[in-house]
C-alpha cells in the first residue's frame, strides 16, 4: 500500500483495496465504449479507460475520435457511473480534458513534456503519470516532481514497461519496481500488463504478477472485437477474456493480503 492515497472520482487508490482501470485503448464509438463500459463494471472494474486523443507511431494510424469521444466517455460516465481516465498529449489540451475526464493520463511518449508537466501542475486534475519508453527510475521520479513540487499531489504512477533488446514482448516490465517506487514516491503504483505484453495471451500473468509484487491498481485494455481495434489491436482482451482474469486476480489479492 503507498502512503499517500490518490482518488480518482470517488475511487481511491492507495488502500487495501487493488482497483481495476478497464476499457477500450481508443474510443472508437459511442456503441463501443458503452457496451465496453456496462461489461467491466459488471465484472468489477472502478475506472472506466478510453483515449480520445492518440499518440501514434505512424501520422497514417488512427490518431483518435478527439472531441466527440470525450462526449461518450461523459455518457458512459453518466450511465454506468465510472470515474473516467483519459490520455492527452499537449497543453493544448489541457482545458477540454481537465474540465472533462476525472484523471488525465499522461503517456509514455508525454513523460518528458515538461510544459505539459508544468501545465497540469498548476490544476488539480488527478494525473496518471506512465513511465517513459526509456526513462530511469530517477527520471520517472523526477517527471512526478513537475506535478507534485508544481501543486498538484494527485499523482499515480504507471508502470507499462520500457524499451529494451528483447522483443518477444512488446516491452520489458520489472516489477521490482513497485515495492520500489512505493518506497521511493510513496505514491499509489499502477500497472498495465496491456502494453507490456503487447499481445492478450501474455497480459494474464502479467496482471497476476503485478498483484503478487504489490501495484495498487492495474489499466486494462477491453474491447468487444479486439480483432478489428483500431489502435493496439493485439493486446487488448474481448469481454470474455476480461471476466475470466477478474476472479484470478482476486485470488492473488486475497493471498497478499489485499481485494479488489
Ligand atoms: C495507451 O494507454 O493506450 C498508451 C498509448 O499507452 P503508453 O503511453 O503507455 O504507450
Ligand atoms: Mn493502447
Amino acid at each position: 500500500m503507498g502512503e499517500k492515497k490518490v482518488s480518482i472520482g470517488n475511487v481511491a487508490f492507495g488502500g487495501k483495496e487493488i482497483v481495476l482501470i478497464a476499457g477500450p485503448c481508443s474510443v472508437e464509438s459511442e456503441e463501443q465504449l458503452l457496451s465496453t463500459a456496462r461489461v467491466v463494471k459488471k465484472e468489477g472494474a472502478r475506472v472506466l479507460r478510453g483515449s480520445a486523443f492518440k499518440p501514434r507511431s505512424s501520422p497514417d494510424a488512427f490518431q483518435g475520435l478527439g472531441k466527440s469521444a470525450l462526449e461518450f466517455l461523459q455518457k458512459a460516465r453518466s450511465e454506468t457511473g465510472l470515474p473516467i481516465v483519459s490520455e492527452l498529449m499537449d497543453t493544448s489540451q489541457v482545458n477540454a480534458l481537465a474540465g472533462t475526464v476525472d484523471c488525465v493520463q499522461v503517456g509514455a511518449r508525454a513523460m518528458q513534456n515538461f510544459e505539459l508537466l508544468k501545465a497540469l501542475a498548476k490544476t488539480n486534475v488527478p494525473v496518471l503519470l506512465k513511465n517513459g519508453l526509456s526513462a530511469t527510475v530517477k527520471e520517472f521520479l523526477q517527471a512526478a516532481d513537475y506535478l507534485s513540487k508544481g501543486g498538484n499531489k494527485n499523482v499515480i504512477l504507471c508502470l507499462r514497461g520500457i524499451r529494451t533488446f528483447e522483443t518477444e514482448t512488446r516491452f520489458t516490465l520489472d516489477l521490482g519496481l513497485v515495492p520500489a517506487l512505493k518506497k521511493l514516491s510513496g505514491l499509489p503504483i499502477v500497472v498495465d500488463p496491456s502494453h507490456a505484453a503487447g499481445k492478450r495471451e501474455t497480459v494474464p500473468a502479467l496482471a497476476k504478477a503485478a498483484v503478487a509484487a504489490g501495484a495498487d491498481g492495474l489499466i486494462i485494455e477491453v474491447h468487444p472485437e479486439p480483432e478489428n481495434a483500431l489502435s493496439d489491436s493485439a493486446q487488448q482482451l474481448n469481454f470474455s477474456e476480461f471476466q475470466k482474469i477478474v476472479p484470478e486476480l482476486n485470488a492473488v489479492a486475497k493471498a497478499v493480503g489485499r481485494k479488489i
